[in-house]
């Protein structure tokens, strides 16, 4: 048992990450809907600096994992710190972008004041939107390419452009930790290319990644790490490691029938 939580640690061996260190220590983790447990009794340790696929069947409990993480669903059990301190006191640091079927996307807004919405800090409640929030925004938006699309309504864009719009919001926040939840599900062969520059250019900045992401003959391409869940924590660990057709299967088991094990580690 002792060995198998090191190696749930999410670290290479000699390399562990303290949790003080940690844009997102999760120890003991159980969240429950019903009955039945959606996550339990998860531990987790991310890397700074890291690229992290949460990788697991439906249902696994990936979604819930990273809601109950932010406080937006209330675990049973837990303790989830940032940088060794509780989660509530390094909000302003951490973007989420949710799962874009969970966004009401009749909702009448501009893609502007979408991502305006990252700026709230600097703009406060009731705050004016000066030229250097506009600025900001735009830059944002050309950054994923949707520059020219600030004045229309969010509704009226593809999967992939609301996509985009929303990682522009995250941006704008200038988090240093970002938590995507299958940000390329649904999107364009042109929009996964520049979601996932963009991702890139963060880690680069020293940011840390973790997605939620679905498709596993890209997990070695996009990511270092990855961490495999099925209610329970299956594995973790640098692609190299943890990546592994064994790892796969149990996360898995009788459903990995169309996914491509042969690619994998
Ligand atoms: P994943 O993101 O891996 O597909 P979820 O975290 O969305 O999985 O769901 C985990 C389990 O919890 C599933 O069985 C799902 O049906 C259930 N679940 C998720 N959200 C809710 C909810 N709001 N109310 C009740 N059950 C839920
Ligand atoms: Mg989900």
């Amino acid at each position: 048992m002792q060995l198998e939580l090191a190696r749930l640690d999410g670290q290479a061996p000699g390399a562990a990450t303290a949790p003080q260190d940690s844009p997102l220590a999760i120890r003991g983790l159980t969240v429950s809907y019903g009955e039945k447990p959606a996550v339990f009794s998860v531990d987790a340790t991310f890397r700074p600096g890291s690229m992290t696929a949460i990788i697991g069947p439906n249902g696994a409990g990936k979604s819930t994992l990273l809601k109950s993480a932010l406080g937006i669903v209330t675990p049973l059990s837990g303790q989830v710190t940032s940088w060794g301190r509780p989660l509530n006191s390094q909000r302003h640091r951490i973007a989420y972008v949710p799962q874009r079927a969970s966004v009401d996307w009749d909702f009448p807004t501009r893609v502007l004041d979408v991502v305006l919405m990252g700026l709230y800090r600097d703009l406060g409640l009731l705050g004016r939107v000066r030229t250097r929030h506009l600025e900001k925004a735009m830059s944002c938006l050309s950054r994923v390419g949707m520059e020219g699309f600030a004045d229309r309504q969010i509704g009226q864009l593809s999967g992939g452009q609301q996509q985009r719009v929303f990682l522009a919001r995250a941006l704008a926040q200038g988090a240093d930790l970002y938590l995507l939840d299958e940000p390329l599900a649904g999107v364009d062969a042109a929009t996964e290319k520049a979601i996932i520059a963009v991702l890139k250019e963060l880690r680069a900045s020293g940011c840390t990644v973790i997605a939620v992401h679905h498709d596993l003959a890209t997990v070695t391409d996009y990511f270092d790490h990855v961490f495999l869940i099925n209610t329970t924590a299956i594995a973790a660990g640098p692609v190299a490691e943890a990546f592994t057709a064994a790892n796969l299967h149990r996360a898995y088991g009788g459903r990995l029938a169309q996914t491509p094990v042969g690619t994998v580690a």
